[in-house]
């Protein structure tokens, strides 16, 4: 390849790259991306529990609410199809037991960061240890990979889910790392072992991670401060709903509910929205991150464009 040619590839790749990337990319800053998976919370929940953090973000941001169906709501399926942008009628994966084959022909967002942007720096810190199944998986994976040991005499999870929420808080103060996912887990507990959505252990369980939430939310917020280079978003999302009594995998509109989060300034203040689901994460994090599109994703990206149908303001 003569330089003419180098050259001229290497204008045409920046500028898709400038294309596919969001706003703040294009206004010269480097965007980092943290997204957070709770596990198993209904947001009727949040707004009962008035969990201040998860509120405030969603009020400083773009809130999707929608129901996953006729996707299983199983952590499993859900949690794959957030890092990949299928549903499960492609990747295949239907329940918590599954090794890394579906991810050779789905690609994580991990994978399909390192293959298009190798010089990002990618972290996934999770409670639930098949989420390292996921971001280790494929050729090009998350730089790092971390499940917490979990924390002896913690029947409600809540200690385990502590850990999970200070090693991300060193992580973003110590590596800034451009896209980091974790999944905090008691939620999900609490429905299972506490009684159910309707249960006071469930509201409890939405208030002590919301606090996790809110330290989260506090590292971004001072490392943003201390970069002003850099541009900050914060994807929040959950994997499915609960029933009143507790437990989901079918399809009633408790377990299939879930709910998407986007704060940061390529989205709008205080919009909400149905059109937005967990399928249309991943391809979020690549546009964010400058990376090209997926063509075998079921989602889009969430960056609103002026050309775009108005949404409700609330
Ligand atoms: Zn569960």
């Amino acid at each position: 390849m003569n330089r003419r040619r180098l050259f001229s590839k290497t204008v045409a790749a920046a500028a898709l790259t400038l294309l596919a990337s969001g706003t703040a990319r294009a206004r010269g800053r480097v965007s980092k991306v943290v997204l957070i998976g709770i596990d198993g919370v209904l947001y009727s929940k949040i707004e009962q529990a008035n969990a201040r953090n998860l509120l405030r973000l969603s009020a400083e941001g773009l809130l999707s609410r929608s129901s996953i169906a006729p996707h299983t709501s199983i952590s499993g399926p859900s949690w794959t199809t957030v890092l990949t942008g299928v549903w499960d009628r492609k990747h295949g994966i239907t329940g918590n037991h599954f090794d890394d084959r579906p991810f050779a022909k789905y690609p994580t967002v991990f994978t399909q960061l390192q293959r298009a942007r190798p010089d990002l720096k990618t972290h996934c810190i999770a409670t639930w240890d098949m989420i390292a199944v996921m971001a280790g998986s494929g050729d090009g994976r998350a730089d790092v990979v971390v499940t917490t040991a979990p924390v002896p005499d913690d029947p409600d999870e809540s200690r385990t889910d502590a850990a999970t929420a200070a090693a991300v808080v060193t992580a973003i103060t110590k590596f800034a790392p451009d896209f980091l996912f974790t999944h905090l887990d008691q939620v999900d507990h609490a429905g299972h072992f506490g009684g159910g959505a309707r249960s006071g252990k469930y509201l409890d369980a939405i208030t002590r991670v919301d606090e996790l939430v809110g330290r989260i939310v506090a590292a971004v917020a001072a490392r943003a401060a201390a970069e002003p280079g850099e541009s900050w978003t914060i994807l929040v999302t959950t994997d499915h709903g609960h029933t009143p009594k507790g437990g989901h995998g079918g399809q009633s509109a408790d377990e299939t509910a879930t709910f998407v989060i986007a704060r940061g300034p390529d989205f709008p203040a205080g919009v909400t929205t149905t059109r937005f689901c967990l399928a249309d994460i991943t391809p979020t994090v690549l546009a964010l991150l400058g990376a090209p599109a997926d063509p075998a994703a079921d989602g889009s990206s969430m960056i609103v464009r002026p050309s775009a149908e108005p949404i409700a303001s609330r």
